[in-house]
C-alpha cells in the first residue's frame, strides 16, 4: 500500500508522469470522454490533445471497438465489472489519418474526487508485430528452404531430442515429422551407434569437444522399418534462446555406395581380365617408364609387378644397344598416321631367350599420368624356335641336317658364279636295305648318320653336300683341274667303306661313286647331278667303285630308262600280247606244254623283243609286275579255252629271279588259279639259275610248297649261268632246259659231249630234260638219239600269237 502524496506534489508529478512516460496515456471519465491525453498518446493517435480533449474515446478505435465500447462502459458500470481492468489485453487503434494499429491496451480504475476515472495505457504493437510477422516468414522460408534440401536436415537440443525434421529426412528415415519430433534421435540410429549416442553428447557438452563437430563422416542410418542404410554425417552446432542445438545433415550413401561397389567389381573384374591374360601387358610413361605391368609380364622378366613399377623398359632389354628408344619415343608425338608399332624384342629373361611380338598403341591422356603407351606382347620364342626349326627342315635334311636335293640344287645354282669348274660326285650306298633288314631302323638311321659325318668330313669348305636319298649323297666341289677328282673320288669312297661301329657293332659299308664335271660334261649345273648319278649306275653296271660320267653310256641308260617307262604304261594299259612255243616230245611230234612268251607290240616296228625289255624290268620293280600280268593273261587264255572245249596242255611261264624269291608267289598263283577255276597242273613254271644262285629260305619254301601243289618247276637256259651240276641233288626241279647255245655247238664233239653228260646226270636224278632252240634237222635227230625226250626251236614250232596254237592245232609237223 503507497503512501498518499499531498495534492498538489500528486498533481505535478501526475503531469510528469504522464508526460514522461513512453507508452500513450489516455484517461476517461465513465461516459467515455477523454479527460487527459498524454504527450505520447498525441504521437500515437496522431492527433493534438485539444482535438481529443472532452470527445468519446471511441474516436480512437476502429469497429468493432467504436460500436462496442459505450456498451462496454454501460455494462461495468451496472455490473462493475470489466473484464479488461487490471489486464492487458491486444486490441486496434485509430489513427487520425484513419489508419488502424495494433497495441497493447492496460486499463486502470481510479477515483478523482469522487469521480471515477479510466486510465487506459496504449503501447504500440506495430514494430512488434512487424518483427513478429517477419520472425514467422523467416521461419516459413527456413522450412522451405530446409524441406527443399535433398539431404535429410535434423536438429536436436542438447538432450538428443529431435526438434526438426525435414522433409528429405522423412523420406529418408520414411518416419513423419510428428512421430519423430520431441523424441530421441537414437530411433533413427542401428543398435550399436544408438548405444554410444547419449554419451556423446554428455562428452560433448562437458569438454566442449566431439569428433564429427563439423567435419563429416560416413555412418549407418536406421529407417523407420529397421532396415539401414549408408549415410554421410555432418553436424553443426547453433544456439537458440541461449540453448545449444545441434543440426545433422544427412546424405544418403546408398545409391553411391553401389555405384562404388558397382565400380569397384568393375575394376576387379578388368584387373581380372588383364592379369590372368597370358599375353604381355604393360603401360609406358613419356620417359618409357613402366606404369603397370601385368601378372604374366611380371612373372616373365621374374620382377614383381610393384618393383616392375617405374622401371624403363630398355633395362628388361637383352640388347640394349638395339633399344628401341627412338622408335618409342616417337609414337608419343601427335601423329595420327602413327599410333602404334610393332617391334620384335629380346627381353631379358631369367631361364631363357625370350623374344616378344610388342605392339604398342598411344593412348589418351589421363590426368595421372599423362600420356602412355600401351603395350601388348606375346611371347613367340617357341614359335620363332619352331619356325627357324621349319626352315631348317625346308632346306635340310632331317636326319643328317646335310641339305636336301631341292636346297642343294638351289645353290649349286649359283655355284658357277664364283668356280669355272666344278665336280659332281655322287655316292650309293650298295645294299644298305639289307642293314635295314637286319640290324632294323635304328640302327640303319645310326649308319646313315655317320655316312653323312663322313661326307662332311671329307668335303671342302666351299663345297656343298646333301643327302638326297635313303642312302645316296651328293657332293659339289670347285675344282681347278678336273686331275684332282679321282683323288677326291678314291679319299671318299676309302672314307665311306670304313665299317661303322655301332652299339658295339661293326657294319660294313660298300657302294659306288659317280662323277660328272662342269662344265666339261653339262654346262647346266642343274643336270649335273642326274649325270652323276648315271655315272653311278654306270659304275654298278660295270662292278667297278668309282665311273666318271661317259655320254655313249648316258644315252643307254636313258633308253633304259624310257624303256622302263613305256613298259608301265604297257602294263597299265594291256598291251602287252601272250605267245605260246609248243614244246614237243621229240619222238612223236607231240606236243606236250606250251611256253608262254610275252611280245611288246609296236605301232610302227613290229614289237620289241623280250631280251631286250625283261632285263630292265627285271632291274625295276617291274619283274614282279610282268610276271603277274602274264599269268593273269595265261590263266584267262585257259579258261576261254576249256570253256571252247579245248584240250588245252600246260604253259609254261618264266618267272624273274626276284619274283621267285617273294613271299607271296605261291599264294598268288593260287588264288589266281581258283579265280580262273583252274588246277594246278594248267601251269608250270620256268625259273633261270639266277634264282637257284640266291636260294634263300624263301626260295626254297616256294619250291617246296609249289611241287606240293603239283605246279611242275622248269631249270630254263640250264648250262649258261654260273652254276655246275651239283646243285642239282639238292634241287626240286621236274625239268631242265638245255641253253640253245649248247645245241648250237652239238656239230662239235666238244658241244656233244657236253648236252650228252647233262643229259645223263638230269637222267640219274630224274629229271626231265629238254633241248631249247633246235632249229635243224640234225639236231633234232641227234638229240633223240642221245636220249633227249622233250625239245622246243623254231624248227619244232616258232612262238605264235596264243590263239593260234590254242585253237588249231595240236601236233607240230617240223
Ligand atoms: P627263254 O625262256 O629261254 O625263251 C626262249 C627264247 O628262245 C624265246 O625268245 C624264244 O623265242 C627263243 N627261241 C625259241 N626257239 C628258238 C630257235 O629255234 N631259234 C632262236 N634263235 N630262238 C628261239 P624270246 O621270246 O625272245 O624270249 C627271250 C627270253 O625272254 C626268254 O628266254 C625268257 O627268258 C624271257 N621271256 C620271254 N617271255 C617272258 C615272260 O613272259 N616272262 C619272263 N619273265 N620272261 C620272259
Ligand atoms: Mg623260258
Ligand atoms: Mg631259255
Amino acid at each position: 500500500m503507497s503512501r498518499k502524496l499531498p495534492t498538489v506534489e500528486a498533481e505535478t508529478l501526475y503531469d510528469a508522469l504522464m508526460n514522461a512516460a513512453a507508452d500513450a496515456i489516455v484517461v476517461i471519465d465513465e461516459q467515455g470522454i477523454i479527460r487527459h491525453f498524454s504527450d505520447s498518446a498525441q504521437e500515437l493517435f496522431e492527433y493534438p490533445a485539444d482535438e481529443c480533449l472532452g470527445q468519446n474515446i471511441r474516436k480512437l478505435m476502429p469497429e468493432p471497438y467504436h460500436s462496442r465500447h459505450d456498451e462496454y462502459l454501460r455494462n461495468y458500470r451496472k455490473s462493475g465489472q470489466a473484464r479488461i481492468i487490471g489486464i492487458g489485453r491486444d486490441v486496434f487503434g485509430l489513427k487520425k489519418s484513419g489508419r488502424t494499429f495494433p497495441m497493447h491496451l492496460s486499463v486502470g480504475e481510479a477515483w478523482v474526487r469522487g469521480q471515477r476515472l479510466f486510465v487506459g495505457i496504449c503501447h504500440d504493437l506495430t514494430t512488434y508485430r512487424t518483427t513478429l510477422a517477419e520472425r514467422a516468414s523467416i521461419e516459413k522460408l527456413q522450412h522451405a528452404l530446409l524441406d527443399a534440401a535433398v539431404d535429410g536436415i535434423i536438429t536436436i537440443n542438447e538432450k538428443g531430442l529431435i526438434t526438426s525434421f525435414n522433409a528429405a529426412a522423412e523420406k529418408l528415415f520414411q518416419y513423419n515429422r510428428d512421430e519423430v519430433l520431441g523424441e530421441n534421435v537414437k530411433m533413427l540410429m542401428p543398435e550399436r551407434y544408438a548405444r554410444e549416442h547419449d554419451n556423446y553428447i554428455r562428452s560433448y557438452l562437458n569438454t566442449g569437444q566431439a569428433g564429427i563437430i563439423g567435419l563429416g563422416r560416413d555412418v549407418t542410418g536406421r529407417r523407420k522399418d529397421g532396415t539401414v542404410f549408408p549415410m554421410h554425417l555432418s553436424v553443426g552446432e547453433s544456439e537458440q534462446d541461449g540453448r545449444k542445438l545441434f543440426v545433422g545433415i544427412c546424405h544418403d550413401l546408398t545409391e553411391y555406395k553401389s555405384v562404388l561397389l558397382r565400380l569397384g567389381r568393375a575394376e576387379r573384374r578388368y584387373k581380372d581380365i588383364v592379369q590372368s591374360q597370358r599375353q604381355l601387358i604393360c603401360r609406358l610413361d613419356s620417359q618409357l617408364r613402366v606404369t603397370f605391368a601385368n601378372a604374366a609380364f611380371s612373372s616373365l622378366l621374374g620382377i614383381q609387378q610393384k618393383d616392375l613399377v617405374g622401371i624403363s623398359l630398355t633395362t628388361a632389354l637383352e640388347d640394349e644397344q638395339r633399344s628401341p628408344k627412338s622408335a618409342l619415343e616417337a609414337l608419343f608425338a601427335d601423329d595420327p598416321d602413327r599410333q602404334e608399332i610393332n617391334l620384335k624384342l629380346a627381353m631379358k629373361t631369367p631361364n631363357r631367350e625370350t623374344l616378344v611380338d610388342w605392339t604398342f598403341r598411344r593412348m589418351a591422356d589421363s590426368e595421372e599420368y599423362g600420356r602412355e603407351l600401351q603395350g601388348f606382347g606375346i611371347d613367340v620364342s617357341e614359335m620363332e624356335a619352331a619356325l627357324s626349326q621349319a626352315r631348317f627342315l625346308r632346306s635340310h635334311d632331317q636326319l643328317t641336317g646335310l641339305l636336301n636335293k631341292r636346297a642343294f640344287l638351289k645353290l649349286l645354282r649359283q655355284m658357277p658364279e664364283q668356280h669355272s669348274q666344278f665336280a659332281m660326285l655322287h655316292f650309293d650306298c650298295e645294299r644298305f636295305a639289307s642293314i635295314n633288314q637286319r640290324y632294323g631302323y635304328n640302327i640303319g638311321d645310326l649308319v646313315i648318320i655317320e655316312m653323312a659325318q663322313r661326307v662332311r668330313n671329307c668335303l671342302p669348305s666351299l663345297g656343298l653336300s646333301a643327302r638326297v636319298g635313303g642312302d645316296e649323297f651328293l657332293l659339289a666341289l670347285p675344282i681347278s683341274a678336273s686331275g684332282d677328282v679321282p683323288a677326291f673320288a678314291q679319299q671318299l669312297l676309302n672314307s665311306m667303306q670304313q665299317p661303322v661301329q655301332v652299339q658295339e657293332l661293326s657294319i660294313p659299308l660298300s657302294g659306288s661313286i659317280g662323277v660328272a664335271l662342269y662344265p666339261k660334261d653339262c654346262d647346266r649345273a642343274d643336270d649335273l647331278s642326274v649325270l652323276a648319278e648315271a655315272a653311278t649306275r654306270r659304275a654298278k653296271a660295270r662292278n667297278e667303285l668309282i665311273a666318271f660320267y661317259d655320254s655313249h653310256d648316258h644315252a643307254l641308260l636313258q633308253q633304259e630308262l624310257e624303256l622302263e617307262q613305256g613298259l608301265k604304261t604297257a602294263l597299265l594299259n594291256d598291251e602287252l600280247d601272250i605267245y605260246l612255243q609248243p614244246k614237243v616230245r621229240l619222238e612223236t611230234g607231240q606236243v606236250i606244254s606250251y611256253e608262254a612268251l610275252v611280245r611288246w607290240p609296236q605301232p610302227v616296228n613290229g614289237f620289241i623283243a623280250p631280251a631286250r625289255f625283261i632285263p630292265i624290268a627285271e632291274r625295276s620293280t617291274l619283274g614282279q609286275r610282268l610276271d603277274r600280268y602274264v599269268v593273269r593273261q595265261v590263266a584267262a587264255l585257259i579258261a576261254d579255252a576249256c570253256e571252247s572245249n579245248q584240250s588245252v596242255p600246260p604253259i609254261a611261264i618264266n618267272i624273274t629271279a626276284s619274283h621267285f624269291s617273294s613271299q607271296d608267289l605261291v599264294g598268288f598263283l593260287t588264288q589266281t588259279l581258283r579265280t580262273y577255276g583252274l588246277p594246278s597242273s594248267a601251269i608250270e613254271l620256268e625259273i633261270t639259275e639266277g634264282v637257284v644262285l640266291e636260294m634263300s629260305r624263301t626260295v626254297s619254301t616256294n619250291l617246296d610248297r609249289l611241287q606240293e601243289l603239283g605246279i611242275r618247276i622248269s631249270l630254263d637256259d640250264f648250262g649258261t649261268g654260273y652254276s655246275s651240276l651239283n646243285y642239282l641233288k639238292n634241287l626240286t626241279v621236274d625239268e631242265l632246259k638245255i641253253d640253245k647255245s649248247f645245241i648250237d655247238e652239238l656239230n662239235s664233239t666238244k658241244g656233244t659231249v657236253l648236252v650228252s653228260s647233262i643229259i645223263a646226270i638230269a637222267t640219274a636224278f630224274d629229271i626231265d630234260v629238254t633241248a631249247e632252240g633246235i632249229e635243224t634237222q640234225e639236231q633234232h635227230e641227234l638229240l633223240t638219239q642221245m636220249g633227249c625226250n622233250i625239245g622246243q626251236g623254231y624248227f619244232l614250232g616258232r612262238p605264235l600269237p596264243a590263239r593260234e596254237y590254242l585253237y588249231g592245232r595240236d601236233t607240230v609237223s617240223p
